[in-house]
């Protein structure tokens, strides 16, 4: 963007346009695995197991056959309860391979999250860990006052009385459906969640188009080879983990070495006995490599580039990590409606940026209230996208999917400039999200529990900044007449009802009334901006 240009406030990618393939994602990447059968796909760090692209083939024929023999059928929904695994990988190929659509779930929600979403998704299979089995089951049997059409679970590891994926991986593949039909706008890949601008955690319906797309505009802009080698920690239930690392090696051909959770030593070692060359993080992730002085033990100059994304990494952080680790570290944006990725920063970094559109990108800047576009070059408004990656829409809820695409644009709820060097700049966000070491943290999803609690008349939950995690939840509270809940109290029942990462971190403040529109919406914003002032 040049200053002649000024006026001209719709930013194009500096790629030009590919041609977007109309191919299913499976056939996008069955082709790819093909081309690369005998390079290693998936090791395990922990046991060392792998399975070549060859191999991972196989697996995902057999187990799509297997699932179709059990009377699966195209459209049908599968849920994956589970931590990071080789097994739950080669699902990721295999569900949609057999036509069925992926349901992914945050592997530490309780019982009680897990049952919504399996409730509002209609899932017919669960599939989880011999660990997250009994979530699996409580989510099942209890009465969370929630219908779940769950007719099998199949565990990924042995336990007595349950299917178990290993069954599934001995199948002949008779059943394989080699012609399957797929629409690639209307046949739905995933159903991840995300809040979106406001309200409760919604499916995001990912079609095959999108997916493909995503892919493509991706592995133009990243340039990797079949050489480069990815970790796999991020979780493979978020857009990131599913799409950006995993379908994105499935498609290059690259070797995926998996962890099952953050363990900084486990990490760290992977990194380096793996020659992990590009290496996928989330701020907290990248502030851990800056601060820990482990990090100075293990050598990890196999690692050409880092891309970092999902939350808003610091100036400084981003700073020191290049000096500190002599790592190219670039950012990525995106959200999980939208590709996820929409504009990554080229080598080597330009600090405080994004960085520019991928390939058949467009981003707008507008005001956020009124929608007009925002006509100078550096000026803030609320940051607006169009492109192939865009998702067909929120299940079951095309109100809010009315609200957040408009003509094509996703208005992504984020507030950024675009800089006179074409470069996107994300400064804050209006919308109500909360992101806590880069999870999705829903406030109404928090308000919602706190309202359960007898002694609470009414609840509103903030994010507030935090260096280490990003953001915490802080809750404010108006008690019913004379009941006197006190902190403590209301901090462990919340401790009974949601998953430890959305625990109220930032506190709990008693206080007269919440903030409204007369219309009865929570003024999140002001509670914001008071608690900023007063800190
Ligand atoms: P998710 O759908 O979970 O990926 O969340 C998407 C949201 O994460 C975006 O709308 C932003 O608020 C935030 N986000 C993602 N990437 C970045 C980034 N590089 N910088 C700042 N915020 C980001």
């Amino acid at each position: 963007l040049s200053i002649s240009s000024r006026l001209q406030t719709i930013l194009g990618s500096p790629h030009p346009d590919l041609d977007i393939r109309k191919q299913s994602l499976p056939e996008y990447l069955f082709s790819k695995l093909d081309e690369h059968s005998h390079r290693i796909a998936l090791v395990d760090f922990e046991s060392g197991r792998s399975f070549t692209y060859s191999e991972v083939k196989e697996y995902a024929v057999r187990i799509a056959s297997a699932l179709r023999k059990l009377g699966y059928k195209k459209g049908d929904i599968v849920a994956i309860h589970a931590t990071n695994s080789l097994e739950y990988a080669i699902l990721l190929l295999a569900l949609p391979a057999a036509g069925i659509t992926i349901t992914a779930s945050n592997s530490s929600f309780t019982a009680e999250e897990l049952a919504r979403n399996l409730d509002l998704t209609e899932a017919a299979c669960v599939v989880t860990t011999p660990t997250l089995l009994p979530v699996v089951t409580e989510a099942l049997i209890s009465n969370f006052k929630i219908q779940t059409n769950i007719k099998d679970i199949i565990t990924l590891g042995d336990v007595s009385g349950y299917k178990s994926i290993k069954t599934l991986m001995e199948d002949d593949g008779s059943a394989f459906p080699e012609d399957l039909q797929v629409d690639c706008e209307n046949d739905i890949v995933a159903l991840p969640f995300s809040s979106g601008t406001t309200g409760f955690p919604k499916a995001v319906m990912l079609n095959h188009r999108c997916m493909v797309a995503n892919l493509q505009q991706l592995s133009y802009t990243l340039t990797t080879t079949p050489d480069d080698s990815f970790i796999a920690v991020l979780p493979f239930f978020h857009a990131y983990g599913m799409s950006v690392i995993t379908y994105y090696a499935f498609a290059g051909g690259n070797k995926l070495v998996t962890l099952p959770k953050f363990d900084p030593g486990l990490f760290l070692q992977a990194i380096q006995n793996e020659k992990i060359s590009l290496l996928h993080l989330v701020p907290p992730m990248a502030v851990f490599m800056v601060k820990h002085p482990m990090v100075n033990d293990f050598n990890l100059s196999g690692v050409q580039r880092a891309i970092c994304g999902a939350a808003p990494l610091g100036e400084t952080v981003h700073e020191e990590f290049i000096s500190r680790l002599n790592i190219n570290l670039t950012q990525g944006y995106g959200m999980t409606e939208f590709g996820p990725a929409s504009i990554i920063d080229a080598i080597p970094a330009s600090i405080g940026t994004v960085g520019k559109p991928v390939p058949n990108t467009l981003c707008k800047i507008v005001h956020p209230g009124t929608n007009n576009l925002i006509k100078n070059v550096g000026e803030s408004g609320e940051i607006c996208m169009k492109g192939p990656q865009l998702m067909k829409g929120y299940l079951h809820s095309s109100e809010a999917t009315n609200e957040t695409v408009k003509e094509g644009w996703i208005h992504t709820g984020d507030i950024g400039y675009i800089r006179e060097d074409g470069n996107v700049v994300i400064t804050d966000r209006v919308k109500d999200l909360i992101k806590y070491k880069a999870l999705q943290i829903a406030p109404a999803d928090l308000e919602d529990v706190l309202l359960k609690h007898p002694d609470i008349q009414d609840a509103a939950v903030i994010g507030i900044p935090d260096e280490r995690t990003g953001e915490v939840p802080r809750a404010y509270v108006v008690r019913k007449p004379n009941c006197h809940v006190e902190e403590h109290q209301i901090q462990k029942f919340m401790k009974d009802h949601v998953a430890e990462f959305k625990f109220l971190r930032g506190g709990i403040k008693f206080t007269e009334a919440i903030p409204k529109t007369p219309s009865g919406k929570i003024l999140r914003r002001t509670l914001r901006q008071e608690f900023l002032k007063s800190s």
